[in-house]
């Protein structure tokens, strides 16, 4: 397994990590026997970092992850995990949820220790309760070894939580795609400016550049059959120089030995390979998607529908035609009173839309056309 060197901190550290948030599932649960074989072939071939969450699995991860790697020496192995900012009203929430934390992952320490998911709101909050302030108490404590975040923002907001505190890492989304759909080019630019380290989260963009349609596949079968579509984007992102960790939630021991082999060896992108995922890019982006930029200006709906959501979800669905997984997005990730549906042509978001998109109309296709692609899944 190739290693990663964080210089600032002084660690090395598995290229891959284990993403425990898509752990293998039987009957709703996690399949014990299933994840205890993943995890422990992940630690006996050379994974060092794992990274579970409070709310992962329902809140189970956490205590599974305790269990899982208790059988294992604690130095051997970097623990990371996330404070659930958005429970925590008061400092005594914070300290509540810490201590449950530890136990559940039966550890008396973090190394990797982020405020979880944060957005504009979700840090206003936290600074007001001073949540920084507590974990870098814990950090003193000697109960955390490295403080982060893990971000789902805008650039500005990212640029307001770097300039108002120093991170020890911070971890971002980062994939071959999302430069074009997001900032995620220029949160990566930002932090390797800063020098901060920084972890990957989703490379795969949820599963949709591992189960791309035939005509991209295509373009890197043709220039490799031996290598699986999803090692072509973790490569990706391990190949961008200041990228320490990439964080892959895998759920089968398939997925688990292809991303390992990945990377049990030298794994940058030579010059032609780069050329290959570009085309791959320029193909994706020619697909025929809704202009739409998610800025919101149409929002809020009187009506209740996330414009852009449905617009992200249904342009997903048009590039990568992967419908079990729009399936989830549109009718388990979305509630009911924010689908396109509901939309009654009141024509109000139009007026605000710089794209000038036609708003009732492409919802109205978005919704008609997902139910017609999931209804037999
Ligand atoms: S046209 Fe539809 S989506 Fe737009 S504001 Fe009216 S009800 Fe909401
Ligand atoms: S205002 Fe237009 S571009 Fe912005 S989120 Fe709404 S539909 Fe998308």
């Amino acid at each position: 397994m190739e290693q990663s060197t964080f210089e600032k901190l002084g660690i090395q550290t598995s290229v891959l990590g284990f993403g425990c948030m898509r752990l293998p599932v039987k009957d709703g649960e996690i399949d014990r026997d299933a994840a205890f074989d993943m995890v422990d072939y992940a630690y006996k071939n050379g994974i060092t970092y794992f990274d579970t969450a409070w709310p992962y699995h329902h809140q189970t991860s956490e205590p599974f992850m305790g269990e899982a790697l208790k059988r294992y020496p604690r130095e051997s192995f970097y623990l990371a995990t996330k404070c659930p900012v958005w429970l925590c009203k008061t400092p005594e929430d914070f300290e509540r949820i810490f201590n449950e934390q530890l136990s559940r992952l039966q550890t008396d320490y973090f190394d990797f220790y982020l405020m979880h998911s944060m957005t504009k709101e979700r840090f206003d909050n936290a600074e007001k309760i001073g949540i920084y302030d507590l974990i870098r108490k814990k950090q003193a404590e000697g109960k955390i070894r490295y403080v982060g975040f893990s971000f789902h923002d805008k650039l500005p907001v990212f640029q307001e939580m770097l300039d108002k505190h120093s991170w020890d890492f911070v971890q971002i989304q980062y994939n071959y795609i999302d430069p074009y759909l997001l900032d995620a080019d220029k949160l990566y630019d930002e932090l390797e400016k800063r020098n901060i380290p920084c972890i990957v989260m989703e490379p795969l963009r949820g599963g949709f550049l591992s189960n791309l349609p035939e005509k991209f596949t295509k373009i890197f079968t043709d220039y490799d059959p031996n290598r699986s579509v999803s090692s072509w984007g973790l490569r990706w992102v391990a190949s961008h120089k200041n990228v320490k960790v990439v964080l892959s939630g895998m759920s089968n021991m398939e997925q688990l030995k292809d991303n390992m082999s990945t990377f049990s060896q030298p794994f940058a992108l030579n010059p032609q390979e780069e050329q290959v995922v570009e085309k791959v890019v320029e193909a994706i982006k020619a697909v025929d998607t809704v202009p739409c930029t998610g800025c919101a200006y149409c929002m809020p709906c009187p009506f209740g529908v996330n414009i852009p959501k449905v617009f992200s979800i249904y342009n997903n669905y048009k590039m990568f035609q992967f419908a079990h997984k729009t399936k989830d997005e549109y009718f388990n990730q979305l509630e009911a009173e924010h689908r396109a549906d509901l939309c009654r042509n009141c024509k109000k978001c139009m007026q605000a839309c710089p794209q000038h998109i036609q708003i009732p109309d492409l919802l109205k296709a978005a919704d008609t056309e997902i139910r017609q692609v999931t209804t037999n899944l």
